[in-house]
């Protein structure tokens, strides 16, 4: 089979991995450059917390469970999976009830939550100054930080072996029959191949309008907490920071070059005042407040990214085939670095006929009727 793949992020990849793993054909098209979208400006933190309704929660879980697999299996000798765990941590008055609701929450679905006391909580992570207060926090010790960087180059690694390199080109328009699906791209040329994979993310909706086809995906002209997060990269630091800490003053993550990723949920709401440096400066400098209380020592960012998403209006995966011939696939989706490797190994499996119970609730057909609930980003404690 040879499939043309568009859209060179996270979601991308991994279906062109998937599809070389299985012996076809690939033609990877993205019209800026590898990660050039929201995989390079992700929070990258892997879980199913949080995450309603069970469907969802599942294909999450097992979303967890793909990334080990990819990790022990891609031909390389780097590291980007680190299972690590993650401590979820209120530190207001309301910390009884949030954990209450957290670990009620994570037993109905089967997922494993612990509560930490100081003692464990400063063994778990020693270089926080935890305040003298906070008596408890929840472990995920399921949960992973993704270098994802590091998986890109990665994949396109492996991907270049087996002789696919990203073309860039931009595609305009799809269509598709019986026989088999065509690109046209901007240059006004055209590309034939059995199917196709739209793994455009944000830029889906527009794509598939062209196309006659519906993606409907949060329109990043919008500037809310749906469709952009101000992420904060910090400069490299000597803080030996293990796992990933959510929580309601700040979360944060190491990285694999010795910086962090930080997001304060109290202050993405100033998305909405767009990409203005005067704002980007001055989230900077409470992300940088939050971090020297956190660790008791300065911090200094490198810079605050006003980053947008890829977030289906209602807050769910977009996931199967777009047209009646059954040649063009959609993957997009929120959440995409937990879901990727998931997802692509999947989508082949569909393009091959072998269709997946565990999208059922994630079908494109499930707007055919036009009409869209849009969904809100609650962003409280983390929910990425
Ligand atoms: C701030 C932030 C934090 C996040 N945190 C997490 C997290 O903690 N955990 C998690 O699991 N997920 C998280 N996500 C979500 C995750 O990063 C995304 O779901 C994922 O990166 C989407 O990948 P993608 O491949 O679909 O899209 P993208 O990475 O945006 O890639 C799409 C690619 O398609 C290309 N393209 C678009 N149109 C065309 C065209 N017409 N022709 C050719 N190429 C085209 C683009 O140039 C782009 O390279 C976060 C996202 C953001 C923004």
């Amino acid at each position: 089979m040879k499939t043309i793949v568009i859209g060179a992020g996270i979601l991308g990849l991994t279906a062109a991995y998937s599809l070389t793993e299985r012996g076809h054909e690939v033609v990877l098209l993205e019209k800026e450059a590898p990660f050039a979208g929201a995989s390079h400006r992700s929070f990258a933190w892997l879980n199913a917390n949080n995450k309603f309704p069970e469907s969802y929660y599942r294909i999450n879980r097992e979303g967890l469970e793909e990334h080990k697999h990819l990790q022990a299996h891609l031909p390389s000798d780097r590291t980007w999976l680190h299972p690590s765990g993650n401590l979820l941590v209120d530190f207001g008055e309301t910390r009884p009830d949030t954990y209450a609701k957290r670990v009620r929450d994570a037993d109905g679905m089967g997922y494993p939550v612990e509560t930490v006391d100081r003692a464990r909580l400063r063994e778990l992570e020693p270089t926080v100054q935890w305040p003298d207060e906070l008596d408890e926090a929840l472990f995920y010790p399921e949960e992973s930080w993704l270098d994802n960087d590091v998986l890109g180059e990665e994949l396109l690694r492996v991907l270049a072996d087996r002789g696919v390199e990203p073309r860039i080109a931009e595609v305009v328009r799809i269509d598709s029959d019986e026989s088999g699906a065509r690109v046209e791209l901007s240059d006004g040329s055209r590309i034939a191949a059995d199917s196709v994979v739209v793994a455009t993310g944000s830029w889906s909706r527009e794509l598939a309008a062209a196309s006659g086809m519906f993606i409907p995906v949060a329109d990043l002209a919008e500037q809310s907490t749906r469709t952009h997060s101000l992420l904060g990269l910090t400069k490299p630091v000597d803080i030996p920071l293990q796992r990933i800490i959510i929580s309601d003053r700040v979360n944060v993550r190491p990285r694999h070059d010795g910086r962090m990723w930080v997001q304060v949920a109290r202050i993405e709401e100033r998305v909405a005042e767009g990409e203005d440096p005067q704002m980007l400066a001055e989230v900077a400098a409470v992300m940088e407040q939050e971090l020297e209380s956190l660790f008791g020592r300065p911090v200094a960012m490198e810079k605050v990214i006003y980053s947008g998403r890829s977030f289906p209006e209602d807050g769910h995966s977009i996931v199967g085939f777009l047209d009646e011939a059954r040649k063009v696939y959609a993957v997009v989706t929120h959440s995409g670095m937990t879901l990727g490797p998931l997802f692509g190994r999947l989508t082949v499996e569909e393009l091959e006929g072998r269709e997946s119970a565990l999208l059922a609730d994630f079908r494109p057909s499930r707007f055919s009727g036009g009409a869209v609930e849009s969904a809100d980003f609650d962003y409280f404690i983390g929910r990425q």
